[in-house]
């Protein structure tokens, strides 16, 4: 559908402009000064959503849903209005994505045994109000997704968003709230402070209110979360390598890899980071992603500017340069390039650090392996035991075997883009809180329930 563009653009600058008058976002449901009124206002929201029937849970799902489809172009301009990362379009698709597969009630599932001494059920149970954290990579996606699988399992949430990502977060927990009215439920089914800080973290990790907390970021918020005493579902860094062998269709490697990589400016954590190709394949690799899909090569100097301009000197990508296109990023180093160069590319050891470092730019160093054997050591070794995300082009069913068993990831997608693994293009459901440390993998409504056991003795066994 064509969207007029330049009216999108209009709304977007009302919506800041009226963030920007009123201190405390006013007019926006679920947002609080105090984090601590935050929880309370959370957890009267969730006494009432403990008694809803799950129809009435999934008939405020819907209307989230439709009211993402209806404002998906403005969260995304305003993600990148706001954190000067990725590009509209993506962004869009990914709001998309969030609406049309992020699983709702249908994921609360009861396991039931039934024999001569009765019935027994498992169900899966709300924990009541969960703290989340999330990132300013994917704000609002994040925000949504998780509201939805929340909420559907029974809880509210308390969002501590990322304070670079605050108001496109409290747009998405608006549209949550105003959701929940709609359709009859409660206001504050999602709630967050206007100021989030690392303080306001910490009240909320250590609340008694909280009986859950799921963190979506980098290591350092994963670490604070496991070490808060309560239980945590913790959705870290990564470094996704892509190992392309010599059996591979390596014209199709390309063009699955750029694109993977390339998507929304390289910023979400399951995307393609570098390339290890084994080397009797890595010529005509490099041949097809300079010639057919984009990518430009950087010499040597350019890569010591790249490193200079990309990288901080504590090692941690330059924000700045995060989720920046291709064009951008080689402008900053006094090249310029046509519009369809999307991706920057060089051959290089894996200890090079556009190659180690997780940089979430489009910069995709390719490290020649011997063989296969050395291919996978080396993308074991570049994905840094974070155990996320690994992708792979082959057509060798043991060789795909071997290095699934080696890299031990959560996510690992064969013979196509990683975004696949979101169910983009690839079967499944979405999320955008993958819980690789933690071992929940792709989190969904059933990943934020507690397990509880009702039995009844000696009867309602009717076979
Ligand atoms: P970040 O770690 O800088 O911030 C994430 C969130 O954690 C923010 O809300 C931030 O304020 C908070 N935070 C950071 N350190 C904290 C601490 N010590 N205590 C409490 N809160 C803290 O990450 P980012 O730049 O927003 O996002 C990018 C990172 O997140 C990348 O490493 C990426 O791989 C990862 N990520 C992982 C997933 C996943 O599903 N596994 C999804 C998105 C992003």
């Amino acid at each position: 559908m064509a969207v007029d563009e330049s009216m999108v653009r209009d709304i977007v600058q009302e919506i800041v402009a009226k963030m920007q008058i009123s201190d405390s976002a006013a007019g926006m449901h679920g947002v609080f000064q105090d984090m601590n009124d935050a929880i309370a206002a959370a957890k009267e929201a969730q006494k009432k959503v403990r008694i809803m029937s799950m129809d009435q849970r999934e008939k405020i799902i819907t209307i989230i849903r439709r009211k993402i489809r209806e404002n998906a172009e403005i969260l995304a301009r305003m993600g990148v209005d706001e954190t000067g990362m990725g590009n509209v379009g993506d962004k869009i698709l990914k709001h998309h994505l969030v609406a049309d597969k992020c699983p709702g009630t249908e994921d609360i599932k009861t396991e039931a045994f039934s024999g001569d001494r009765g019935l027994t059920l498992t169900e899966m149970g709300p924990f009541g109000v969960i703290g989340a954290i999330t990132p300013c990579t994917n704000p609002s996606e994040t925000v949504l997704c998780n509201t939805i699988g929340m909420l559907a399992a029974g809880n509210t949430v308390v969002f501590n968003p990322h304070p670079r990502a605050i108001k496109t977060s409290i747009f998405a927990i608006n549209l949550c709230n105003e959701a929940s009215i709609e359709a009859g439920g409660p206001d504050n089914i999602a709630c967050t402070c206007e100021k989030p800080t690392m303080d306001t973290s910490d009240i909320m990790m250590h609340h008694p209110d909280i009986a859950l907390l799921s963190a979506t970021g980098g290591p350092g918020v994963v670490t604070a979360v496991l070490q808060s005493g309560k239980r945590g579902i913790g959705a870290g860094a990564g470094n996704p390598p892509a190992l392309v062998d010599e059996t591979a269709d390596v014209r199709h490697a390309a063009e699955a890899i750029v694109n993977g990589c390339t998507f929304d400016n390289n910023l979400p954590c399951i995307a393609e980071k570098e390339i290890v190709a084994v080397d009797s394949i890595a010529d005509e690799l490099m041949s097809y992603m300079t010639t057919e899909q984009g990518c430009y090569r950087a010499s040597e100097e350019e890569q010591e500017a790249l490193i200079k301009v990309c990288i901080g000197k504590n090692g941690s990508p330059n924000r700045d340069c995060v989720g920046r296109s291709a064009k951008v990023l080689l402008s900053k180093i006094g090249v310029e390039v046509p519009d369809n160069i999307r991706c920057i590319t060089f051959f290089g050891e894996k200890e090079n650090p556009l190659i180690s470092t997780e940089l979430m730019m489009p910069i995709l160093g390719i490290v020649r392996a011997k063989d296969f054997d050395d291919a996978v050591e080396k993308a074991v070794w570049l994905e840094h035991g974070n155990r996320h995300s690994a992708h792979i082009h082959s057509r060798n069913v043991d060789h795909i075997t071997k290095y699934a068993r080696a890299v031990d990831t959560a996510i690992l997608v064969k013979n196509g883009p990683s975004y696949s693994a979101l169910g983009f293009g690839g079967e499944g459901y979405c999320t955008f809180t993958i819980a690789s440390r933690t071992g929940e993998g792709l989190t969904s409504a059933r990943s934020f329930t507690k397990k509880r056991r009702c039995v009844m003795v000696d009867s309602l066994c009717i076979r």
